[in-house]
């Protein structure tokens, strides 16, 4: 098969066998999205007429044995196309759309014109290989890179300070399909579960940049998560600024006025001022200023006014100008004793529960009312800041019960949780029963989504609870994460046996929303039933018994995590099982490198002596390196310093296999400079032993940023 950019027009065996295919691009198209495949592969297709009437074969791609696993990539593709002719009025415009799936690739997917390259593990998936997980990111990453068809490809970018301009666009997009195919309220969370626990951490640390950057020296270190979700949340912003209809016309004008042209940021904000008749002059500094800015908010209460004032500051960022007020829109509402929201306005303005913020200090007064109500904050997380607001435990918890968005209920749980984990109540077993009770209420209600449960069930992990802190004391961190988690095992273990077994016949189906949100919460519950007494039968039986990936790697995750009986006979089986299958053994292989023990690096260290150990294949490199440096902190931050010796010493040889995977596994020491006590030193030590291993432009890069 020869695959290229555009139309094909011809295709013929030359006299000595050769091939020869003849394709023609009509659309002006950027030199990075060029493409051209050769290979012995086999494809699905579909013929199908686009809303305004063109006739497209959409065809997957991929070696002939896994051409059976790539059936849902090939509906997800469809599902994505009708999505943007409806959503969004954009239609396809060439005669195919070819997608390639890729065992060997260095990012997840990429655009290229008519012709997406795809990592294979965003392209096959079948029940018995593909976790729910797997399947929700496929659709999402095929979602991705089809829509950036227009939002890149037909409106491409002048230069590359411009990547957000595609990059947090896209996303944007992407998370409004994945929203309006799933749950809206779920999709949100996991996505506010990142920003927080990674691209904050990002905007704070070494290696903060904003999310339109001054500079580069190397722009394969600028696909970064500031420049996707941040930039994304710029997109969302906009969005709930200007309201559907607005928005929807200032796109349509940024595509029609810039279409078949190289674009900038400007061009972008210019599209939605002319629709909207706005200045978004102060809003365009989300752009141009690092940093998560942050909301204090105070509350009086004084005869029958309510006044509630709202200070925003910005941190400063070393090498970056000091920050200034941003614009942004915030959502709130104001609850009574019994839990209703009060329909009410503030003095000068609507009732509307969206107030623009714009200056330092922002008031907003509210007459008239009986009693202090208990405001909410940030709904759907409307701006992404650290919002602070002195509540009480049982003002959280109560917020995390009667909260009209879902969102918020889980954030408000999210926020007792922390502030309990980080010992910020003035009286500690107070606080922690209110989470008790909090979470047991959840258990007990069957009626609530239980992909959502399963969400408010994961408390923040230990990257969200290292940004709340200036100092990391990565030992104190983990020990009250464990603890906590022990404690509410205890507390609910007959909750979450009953949920266990109840969920157990839906959780049999297949992959449908109930389905899947079924296991989110069997697996959950398995998971804290498991810490109490690793030597039940429970997770054993589970693995035994799963007729789908999720649930087996579920158990295993489980025998793994706890060193349960059963541990080493169900990792052997799955090896066995699937030895020839290098996405399903990337997933056992990051369950061994990310068990939370400080002797994890022993194991991994066998692993890189083993013949598993593949460091040309880049999703092998993440599977094993990335998810020990990224998912492993116990073991990472040994207090030895023997996590940071490991994987500096594997970094030379990865550098110049692959410098951009090399890249980002150095990232893992962004926030190296926060760490409490020796291992600040140690891993600073183990940075400038690297500069001398690593050569590629990206290394030094990061490097010299990391050190500075
Ligand atoms: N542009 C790709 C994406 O975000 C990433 C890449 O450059 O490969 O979809
Ligand atoms: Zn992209």
């Amino acid at each position: 098969m020869l695959l290229g950019n555009g139309n094909p027009l011809d295709s013929t065996t030359l006299a000595d066998g050769r091939h020869q295919a003849v394709w023609e691009n009509p659309h002006p198209t950027p030199c990075y999205l060029f493409a051209l495949v050769a290979g012995a592969l086999d494809s699905v297709s579909r013929d199908i007429v686009t809303g305004d009437g063109h006739a497209v074969r959409l065809a997957v791609w991929a070696a002939p044995d896994d051409v059976p696993r790539c059936g849902f990539a090939l509906d997800a593709t469809e599902r994505a196309l009708r999505w943007d002719e409806q959503r969004f009025g954009r239609y396809y415009d060439l005669s195919q759309f070819n997608i390639v799936a890729a065992q060997d690739f260095t990012m997840g997917a990429m655009e290229n014109k008519g012709l997406n390259i795809f990592n294979a593990r965003f392209i096959l998936a079948d029940q018995d290989t593909a976790t729910d997980a797997d399947y929700l990111g496929i659709e999402s990453v095929i979602g991705h890179e089809y829509f950036h068809n227009w939002s890149g490809n037909r409106v491409t970018l002048r230069d590359w300070f411009q990547l957000s301009l595609k990059e947090g666009l896209t996303v944007f997009r992407d998370q409004e399909f994945t929203s309006d195919m799933h749950s809206r309220a779920v999709k949100r969370i996991e996505d506010v579960r990142l920003l927080r626990a990674r691209q904050f951490a990002e905007d704070a640390g070494a290696l903060a940049h904003p999310v339109r950057p001054p500079e580069y020296r190397e722009i394969n270190n600028f696909y970064t998560l500031t420049v996707y979700e941040k930039g994304a949340e710029i997109v969302r912003m906009l969005h709930t600024l200007l309201g559907e209809a607005t928005f929807r016309a200032g796109m349509d004008r940024y595509f029609a006025d810039n279409d078949g042209r190289a674009a900038t940021v400007e061009d972008f904000l210019h599209a939605h001022e002319a629709a909207s008749g706005r200045d978004l002059s102060q809003f365009a500094r989300w752009y141009s200023q690092a940093g998560t800015p942050r909301l204090h908010v105070h509350r009086h209460w004084e005869g029958g006014c309510f006044r509630l004032r709202i200070e925003q500051t910005a941190p400063t960022i070393a090498g970056h100008s000091g920050p200034q007020p941003l614009q942004m829109p915030l959502r709130y509402v104001l609850y009574d004793a019994s839990g209703a929201a009060l329909d009410v306005a503030p003095d000068g303005g609507d009732g509307s529960g969206l107030v623009v913020l714009d200056r330092a200090s922002h008031e907003l007064v509210f007459n008239g009312l009986d009693a202090a109500p208990l405001p909410a904050f940030n709904q759907g997380f409307s701006a992404p800041v650290k919002l602070h607001c002195d509540y009480t435990p049982a003002e959280l918890a109560t917020l995390a019960r009667i909260e009209r968005d879902p969102f918020n209920r889980w954030d408000a749980l999210q926020q007792l949780a922390k502030a309990v984990l980080l010992r910020q109540f003035p009286d500690p077993h107070d606080a922690g029963a209110a989470l008790s009770d909090a979470i047991g209420a959840l258990l007990d209600d069957d009626a609530a989504d239980p992909a959502f449960v399963a969400e408010c069930l994961a408390l923040p992990d230990f990257d969200t609870l290292a940004d709340a802190v200036d100092i990391i004391d990565v030992d104190a961190l983990l020990a009250a994460r464990e603890d906590m988690l022990d404690l509410l095992a205890e507390d609910h273990v007959e909750r979450l046996q009953r949920r266990y077994e109840a969920l157990a016949s839906v959780a049999a189906g297949g992959i449908d929303g109930a389905a899947i949100a079924a296991r989110a919460l069997r697996n959950t519950c398995l998971s804290w039933i498991s810490r109490l007494d690793p030597t039940a039968a429970l997770a054993s039986e589970q693995f035994a018994a799963a007729t789908n990936m999720t649930d087996r790697l579920g158990a295993l995750r489980v025998l793994v995590r706890f060193d349960a009986p059963g541990k080493a006979e169900a990792l052997a089986q799955f090896q066995q099982r699937y030895r020839d299958d290098a996405l399903v053994t990337d997933k056992w292989l990051t369950l061994v490198a990310s068990r939370p023990q400080p002797e994890a690096i022993d194991e991994v260290r066998a692993l890189l002596d083993s013949s598993w150990w593949i460091p040309t294949n880049p999703n092998r490199v993440r599977a094993v390196l990335g998810s020990f440096a990224r998912l492993n902190p116990v073991a990472f931050h040994r207090a030895d310093g023997a996590g940071y010796a490991l994987l500096v010493e594997q970094l030379p040889r990865l550098d110049a296999v692959n410098p951009q995977v090399a890249a980002r596994l150095i990232g893992a020491f962004e926030s190296h400079a926060r760490l409490l006590g020796s291992r600040a030193a140690l891993a600073r030590s183990a940075l400038v032993r690297l500069r001398a291993g690593v050569h590629s432009r990206d290394a030094q890069d990061l490097l010299k940023r990391l050190l500075a």
